[in-house]
């Protein structure tokens, strides 16, 4: 591959409202950061109330013509943005790695999962074809209509600046709402070069707007009465907040939270693949993904054998700018959260977990100033330990050794979060019964991450999901829309009189 162009632009970030980029109002900013060097790249203005209620009302003037528009319009347009987003996919993945960390090849994976919510999202006169029953009674036809719900919002986590954004506004554009992004305040700038590919493939002004900012713009957002439902994906704290408040100011909310994703290794597994597997999804985007496995729990005497190799693999990662293609892991997106990481792995040292591989104070020569850590592997972690119970968000893999597979699944079940898990294993029976019984949302047979494809949906269980429906795929269709059932007849199947009686089919 040849090398990717750096993303440097310096402009300050705000918003983008009724078609074009518009200046914050609030006065309050803060630095976006490279995490590779340390330095800061740009600032981001951070919204008001004033700013969110001008995004809201240009949604909300855009959505009555936007709504009218035909599904097959509305989804050549979403075909044209997919074209430009094929054709800058790497600028795109060069913003990611600039404010995020990640390695340039994973942010391009990253925008190609975005990609395929798209393609999806091009579905929309299938999407939206409904059911219809004739002469559900005599000389009466019943059917169902799903419309739009007006202005919806999203909130979206640093993590994944382009793929969670895109979990939600193709699926609500498609289906014929107009939508507020609130981006992380991380990593802004995606969010408004996306704003403009959507302006350059036809989207009306005021379709889709963006709103840089924290607490105070999401407040808004979460109070507003025109907005009618908000997308969440964040930490779990977060996320029940905003199911709650949400919910109290009559929104339809669905609000994905945090996660601590198991990996189980049956003795009977194939070393070599759990041992890739392990060091991929632990490790991959410094285990900043909510699809991370951030727990190996290693049944029988299978840990003998993969501790040492998992060590061995996690000492020689390869950690330095994302933007160098040899790059297997780069760095934490602040020094903040790279200090709250290593905070962890001394509290595991306290808690009494073996620290077998330490990544803290890992420094890359010429980025002294970047915010990196190592990989770092702890084994005989217990089920009492912070380290255990506690979302890390960082490259810190746990092993937890279980007698058996009963003992395995009991340990999944038991843990507060359910987002995502996986089973290694060459028995077919084992295999189904974990996909059976474990209480988790999305379940990988081999699979280290299993993240749904566009047309399944994502989503986890217990702590790791406030709402009922899950993001993009046909739950994404069904809470971006309501339902609307219709029954008609025409005069000359009407009897004569009054009726009293409960309405029956006749
Ligand atoms: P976060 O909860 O700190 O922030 C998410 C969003 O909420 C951001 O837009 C932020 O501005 C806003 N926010 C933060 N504090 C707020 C407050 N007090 N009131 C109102 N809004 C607030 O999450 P993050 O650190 O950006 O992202 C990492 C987290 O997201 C991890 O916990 C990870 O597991 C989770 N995540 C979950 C999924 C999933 O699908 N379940 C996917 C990606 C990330």
């Amino acid at each position: 591959m040849a090398q990717p162009v750096p993303y440097t632009d310096s402009t300050d970030l705000a918003h983008y409202i009724a078609g074009q980029r518009t200046a914050a109002t609030g006065g309050r900013s803060q630095p976006v950061w490279n995490p590779a060097t340390g330095a800061v790249a740009r600032q981001v203005h951070l919204g008001s109330v004033d700013d969110v209620n001008a995004a809201v009302a240009a949604a909300q003037a855009a959505f009555p013509a936007w709504a009218e528009t035909p599904p097959i319009r509305r989804a050549r347009i979403l075909n044209a943005f997919l074209g430009l987003l094929n054709q800058h996919r790497d600028t795109l993945a060069a913003m990611i790695t600039a404010e995020h960390g990640k390695v340039f090849t994973d942010a391009q994976g990253e925008v190609t999962r975005g990609i395929e919510i798209v393609e999806f999202a091009c579905g929309a006169p299938q999407l939206l074809k409904t059911d219809f029953t004739d002469q559900v009674g005599t000389g009466i036809d019943n059917w169902t209509l799903r419309q739009p719900l007006g202005v919806v919002a999203g909130i979206t986590p640093f993590n994944f600046p382009v793929m969670v954004p895109m979990w939600m506004f193709p699926v609500a554009l498609a289906t014929g709402n107009t939508f507020v992004l609130k981006p992380s305040e991380r990593d802004p700038s995606p969010s408004l070069y996306i704003a403009e590919l959507l302006k350059q493939a036809g989207l009306p002004d005021g379709v889709f707007n963006v709103v840089q900012g924290d607490k105070v713009a999401v407040d808004t957002l979460l109070t507003h009465p025109d907005v009618k439902a908000v997308s969440f994906v964040g930490s779990t704290p977060i996320a029940q907040y905003i199911y709650e408040t949400g919910a109290k100011h009559g929104k339809r909310v669905q609000a994905l939270g945090g996660a601590k994703n198991h990996m189980v290794v049956m003795p009977d597994a194939d070393v070599e693949q759990a041992v890739d597997a392990l060091i991929g999804a632990a490790y991959g985007s410094a285990g900043e993904r909510c699809m991370a496995i951030s727990v190996a729990v290693l049944v029988g005497d299978v840990a003998d054998t993969i501790v040492p190799k998992l060590a061995e693999r996690a000492r020689a990662l390869k950690i330095t700018n994302g933007m160098d293609l040899s790059a297997e892991m780069g760095p934490i997106v602040t020094a903040q959260a790279r200090d709250r990481i290593e905070g962890y792995i001394g509290t595991g040292v306290s808690e009494g977990a073996t620290l077998v591989v330490d990544g803290r104070g890992h420094t890359v020569a010429g980025h002294e100033g970047g915010f990196f850590t190592g990989g770092t592997l702890f084994d005989h972690v217990t089920p009492e330990m912070r380290i255990y119970k506690e979302e890390i968000f960082g490259p810190v893999l746990a092993c937890v050794r279980v007698p058996d597979f009963a003992a395995a699944l009991n340990l999944v079940n038991a843990h507060e979060f359910g987002n995502g898990v996986a089973c290694f294993t060459s028995d077919g029976n084992v295999a189904r019964e974990f996909s059976r019984r474990v209480q988790v949302g999305m379940v990988g047979i081999n699979v280290p991450i299993p993240v749904p494809m566009a047309w399944h949906g994502f989503g986890g269980w217990k702590k790791s999901l406030f709402g009922d429906m899950h993001a993009y795929g046909e739950e994404g269709v069904r809470f971006y829309t309501k339902q609307k059932s219709i029954m008609q007849r025409w005069p000359a199947s009407i009897g004569k009189g009054a009726e009293f009686v409960m309405p029956t089919a006749k």
